[in-house]
């Protein structure tokens, strides 16, 4: 699907075969009882909602996930019949909107259940998911208490439980302990339901791909799908390869040769040698090429050539190994020859995670899809 009304020539490049096959590897990998929740929330991890999510249904995922309600509306626009499930927190209001859409909800408090329960009674049920926290420390209820205590208001409600699951919060890690403990404590939880939900989940994708016998009735994948790694960690000990399926791209759009002692950009941080090529891409930090990434390299003509000079909103320089024509192009993340700049070597310029850098590239950068 390419977008021809696009002129800018710096454009992520979206590979949806890499994520299908990534999420078919997974289904292959996972015991044949399990389901796969596909998470393509905050726009399919910056790939684009309605395109990941049909890769992965493509690849036989049974079920999406997002983050807030909205997300699931939007998805709901192209997928009339899939199960969507909102993973955080919904506005009251938004339960009998949920059922008429049939849209899960994540469930955490009595309170809200009773709200929703004063409301007009729905012409569907609203099916929901109930949240254990047992370790994350974000939502959901943590003792047997207030498990069988929102168990009991839910079924005096217009709400049906479809599944219960939690969120692990050190999977990705090497120390194995901490996420041993919070399965024990999510099953002790899960045993105290008077009926088993159809569907028990607890895994992210470092839980699926670190302890595949946590299984249980579906996973949730996320970041595994657009084949990037949870961490380093995870990385070193992948049960079986993913398909990275973001690459971002530029051309050069001015070249010019430097007199010695000559500047470039904002400050004049950078000093050009006698003879030195510089050359100008039409990408910047409004783009989510941030400042700090100064310095970072791209690749031109399968080399690693660095960035110079203050990156700016919408432009930044970079040093040539020698002249190149204007509309040369330049990988920014991606492939090209036998060179490869992954998402990762921004997240540790800028000390975070992958995750963060995916998901904060511009919508200004156009997504074209292969
Ligand atoms: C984001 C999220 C996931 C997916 O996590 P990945 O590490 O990207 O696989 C799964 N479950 C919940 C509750 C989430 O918020």
């Amino acid at each position: 699907m390419f977008n021809e009304t696009q002129y800018r020539p710096t454009r992520a490049v979206i590979n949806t075969l890499a994520i299908e096959r990534n999420a078919k590897h997974l289904i292959s990998y996972l015991p044949k009882e399990t389901k796969l929740i596909a998470v393509v929330k905050s726009d399919g991890y910056g790939h684009g909602v309605a395109q990941a999510a049909s890769a992965a249904l493509r690849a036989g995922a049974d079920m999406l996930a997002v983050a807030t309600p909205d997300e699931a509306m939007t998805i709901r626009k192209t997928q009339p019949t899939t199960d969507i499930l909102v993973l955080g927190f919904s506005p009251v209001s938004f339960a009998a909107v949920a059922a008429k859409h049939r849209i899960i909800l994540t469930v955490t408090s009595e309170d809200w259940v009773k709200q929703v329960h004063a409301q007009q009674p729905f012409d569907n049920k609203c099916r929901i998911h109930v949240k254990i926290d047992s370790g994350m420390g974000r939502i959901g209820v943590r003792t047997e208490e207030e498990l069988t205590r929102l168990v009991k208001s839910i079924q005096q409600s217009d709400l049906s439980i479809d599944g219960v699951f939690t969120h692990f919060a050190r999977a990705d890690e090497e120390n194995r302990e901490p996420t041993q403990r919070q399965f024990e404590r999510f099953m002790r939880l899960v045993s105290c339901l008077p009926e088993k939900p159809r569907l028990i989940h607890a895994s992210n994708s470092a839980g699926i791909l670190l302890f595949p016998e946590y299984a249980l009735d579906a996973v949730r994948f996320g970041i595994g799908l657009y084949g990037i790694p949870p961490s380093h960690i995870v990385a070193k000990q992948l049960p079986f390869k993913l398909e990275r399926a973001l690459t971002i791209e530029t051309e050069l759009t001015y070249v010019k040769q430097m007199a010695a002692g000559e500047e470039i950009s904002y400050g004049g941080t950078y000093k050009a040698a006698e003879g030195e090529w510089i050359g100008t891409l039409p990408v910047g930090y409004a783009d989510g090429l941030r400042r700090s990434l100064k310095g970072q390299e791209v690749l031109i003509d399968g080399k690693r050539v660095p960035i110079v000079g203050t990156i700016c909103m919408d432009q930044c320089m970079i040093r040539l190994p020698r002249a190149y024509p204007e509309g040369e192009k330049v990988i920014l993340i991606g492939k090209q020859g036998d060179e490869e700049i992954m998402i990762e070597e921004w997240s540790e310029r800028l000390n975070t995670i992958p995750y963060e850098v995916a998901v904060t590239i511009s919508t200004r950068i156009p997504r074209v899809y292969t």
